[in-house]
């Protein structure tokens, strides 16, 4: 059984699927994206990989329609990236920079072969790092949702930059990058690209990547920003992995226009949401983030902001970055 259910209340569809019962949980002595398996093969530094449970497939069956609720078929695609042949790598900052080129030029090329797919409204890139939030393989990996849909979160970010355009006659996302590019905020930038906590954060340590450039799709990049995203989000990693002296478990995702029609008022961004606290301890998800979808702040961002900062110093030399971490009263 595999099907989209709309939730009438809230818009959403929720991606309904038995196959991932099946799933393993940390399968002992076994790793299937190591190399030599049966999937993967010898002779590759980043590897994209179709996900062997996926909720989504475009040989999805056509669902009974049933009389009140809709359904829809769960049309899509869900794959994987496998970031490094080594098992043990912990995170993105361990990546060679050449590595972390590879696996953003492969986004880009799923991006590019996505946009010709009739049933693929959204391409959903993302990353999970750490036990605590569910990761069921250590090895380095990232995820691909090829969704028939454009997700609650993105449409809302589409009217928000769609009526700051027609009011503003501006892009939303290049105000609040000129915004923090100038503010205490801002963790580290380079040619390209800049990190910084955003003024809105929700999370202890949230970080966003955006391109200094307008564009909407990571198709628009060319070599140089592709060189300059690979090196932002290795100090991203490596920034969160200091701030606290521990590795930090943490949710990323790669956010581009939808794949279909033509969306001016956007602008391509990655947004971190790290799960620590500044005491090192778990910020949960629990009543008023649940219920209400909206967040505490505990703490004060600059100040955290200005901790990133300080690890940004520490890390930038270790990983050979080509940018730099502002200093700011
Ligand atoms: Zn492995
Ligand atoms: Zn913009």
């Amino acid at each position: 059984m595999r099907e989209l259910r709309y939730n009438p209340l809230t818009g959403q569809w929720i991606m309904v699927s038995a196959v991932r019962r099946e799933r393993p949980w940390r399968p002992s002595g076994f790793c299937p994206f190591c190399p030599g398996g049966e999937e993967t093969g010898y002779g590759w530094e980043v590897l994209l990989l179709p996900n062997r449970f996926p909720m989504l497939s475009f040989e999805a069956p056509k669902p009974e329609p049933i009389e009140f609720y809709r359904k829809a078929r769960a049309l899509g695609q869900c794959s994987v990236i496998v970031e490094s042949p080594e098992h043990d790598l912990k995170d993105l900052d361990e990546l060679s920079q050449g590595g972390m080129v590879k696996v953003v030029k492969l986004w880009r090329e799923a991006t590019a072969e996505l946009r010709g797919n009739p049933h693929v409204a959204y391409l959903a890139i993302f990353r999970n790092k750490g036990e605590e939030i569910g990761v069921s393989l250590t090895h380095p990996h990232d995820q691909l949702y090829a969704l028939p849909f454009i997700p609650l979160r993105v449409r809302l970010k589409l009217e928000n930059s769609r009526n700051h355009y027609e009011r503003h006659g501006e892009c939303l996302f290049c105000r609040i990058l000129n915004e923090e590019l100038e503010g205490r905020r801002l963790v580290y930038e380079n040619r390209g690209f800049a990190l910084f906590m955003p003024f809105f954060a929700s999370w202890p340590f949230e970080v966003h990547i955006y391109p200094k450039r307008h564009v909407m799709w990571l198709t628009q990049l060319d070599e140089r920003e592709i060189e300059d995203l690979a090196d932002a989000m290795r100090v991203a990693t490596g920034v969160l992995n200091e701030v606290l002296g521990r590795e930090m478990p943490y949710s990323m995702m790669v956010f581009q226009a939808p794949l279909r029609g033509n969306y001016p008022f956007y602008h391509l961004h990655v947004e971190f949401y790290p799960l620590l606290r500044d005491n090192g301890r778990i910020k949960y998800t629990a009543g008023i983030e649940m219920g209400t979808w909206e967040f505490t702040y505990d703490g004060v961002p600059e100040e955290n902001a200005e901790r990133l900062r300080r690890a940004c110093r520490r890390v930038t030399k270790r990983l050979g970055a080509v940018g730099g971490c502002p200093r700011r009263p």
